[in-house]
């Protein structure tokens, strides 16, 4: 049976309903809070609490691309679920290697090791502990999916090694390859290189793309070659208006490519009203953004597309 991996086991396509792809709802206080302090989600009850107004809204599901060995919190993403009933699809993979000290392992690991890493993440369970040099403990909790980060850097020779092992292990899997796409970075290349491996071009997610990359075109010639692209800055108003949003998923959409599309906030500790009274909240596309949607004339067909089906069809393998 084709089935979607969670924290808490397997579930069919059907089973996913609304579901946000690209958000942080636990993240440890470590490297990626010295070099943003929004970038801790460390409080349950607060997690807790954020799930359950997703839940009273609509929301079944969410992906946590908080990746291995970078302040991700495999166990607490299964209690949470647990407690809160909302499914919780895990990542493996890699982020930005600013995000981890000079010392971790994520630099000195072989392309065998990060693909054999990877794989067991998906198949056994995620590691814990494993943010610094520390050993790692194996948990039976798994990873969903594969995050990664296409800086600007680009496919340097240390993001080499790491998108390789992603492709080998999305390969030997069937799991997808979710990209954070850094800002003003074309990931066409990205998008060429992970195809040569053998990736199949409907097991990618570029993200971030509404805000990191300008031309339409470029986002139109991902979508051609037949991958997903994944927008996530709603509310997020030092970026761009919701009605730019707007205006990119209605072009897109009038282009013909509404089976490619999904959303999500892309959710920090300063985006969360537990921790941020005034901040939107995990629940900002279900109360707000879906009401400006239906007003722009996207069609109720359309928002279950973006919301239900395409995140059902892309993690279903
Ligand atoms: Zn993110």
């Amino acid at each position: 049976m084709k089935e979607i991996i969670t924290v808490t086991g397997t579930i069919a396509s059907e089973e996913l309903g609304f579901c946000q792809c690209h958000e942080h709802i636990a993240m440890s206080k470590g490297k990626s809070f010295e070099i943003n302090p929004a970038l801790c989600i460390d409080d349950m009850s607060k997690s807790y609490e954020e799930l359950k107004r997703y839940q009273s809204h609509g929301g079944k599901s969410l992906i946590d691309a908080q990746p291995c060995g970078c302040n991700r919190m495999a166990s607490e993403l299964y209690q949470l679920s647990i407690q809160s009933g909302v499914h919780i699809i895990a990542s493996t993979g890699f982020h930005k290697l600013l995000f981890y000290p000079s010392n971790h392992w994520i630099h000195t690991s072989s392309v065998s090791d990060l693909e054999e890493l990877f794989v067991k993440e998906l198949t056994e369970g995620m590691f814990v502990d494993g943010d610094d040099a520390s050993p790692l403990r194996q948990s039976n909790i798994k990873a969903g999916i594969i995050k990664t980060a296409y800086d600007t850097e680009k496919l340097s020779p240390r993001y080499q090694k790491l998108f390789l092992a992603a492709a080998r292990a999305s390969i030997r899997t069937n799991r997808i390859i979710m990209i954070h796409i850094e800002q003003n970075t074309d990931p066409r290349p990205l998008q060429d290189y992970l195809l040569n491996l053998g990736v199949a071009p409907k097991d990618l997610i570029f993200c971030h793309m509404d805000r990191a990359c300008k031309s339409l075109e470029i986002h139109k010639e991902i979508l051609k070659g037949g991958s997903y692209l994944e927008f996530d800055t709603i509310g997020r108003f030092k970026y761009h208006s919701d009605q730019h949003e707007i205006s990119l998923f209605c072009t897109l959409i009038e282009d013909g490519y509404q089976e490619q599309l999904l959303y999500s906030l892309d959710t920090t500790r300063a985006r969360l009203k537990a921790y941020e009274s005034a901040a939107v909240g995990l629940d900002y596309i279900l109360t707000t953004f879906n009401q400006l949607l239906r007003a722009a004339g996207i069609s109720e067909r359309i928002i279950r597309l973006l919301s239900v089906e395409n995140p059902a069809r892309v993690l279903t393998q």
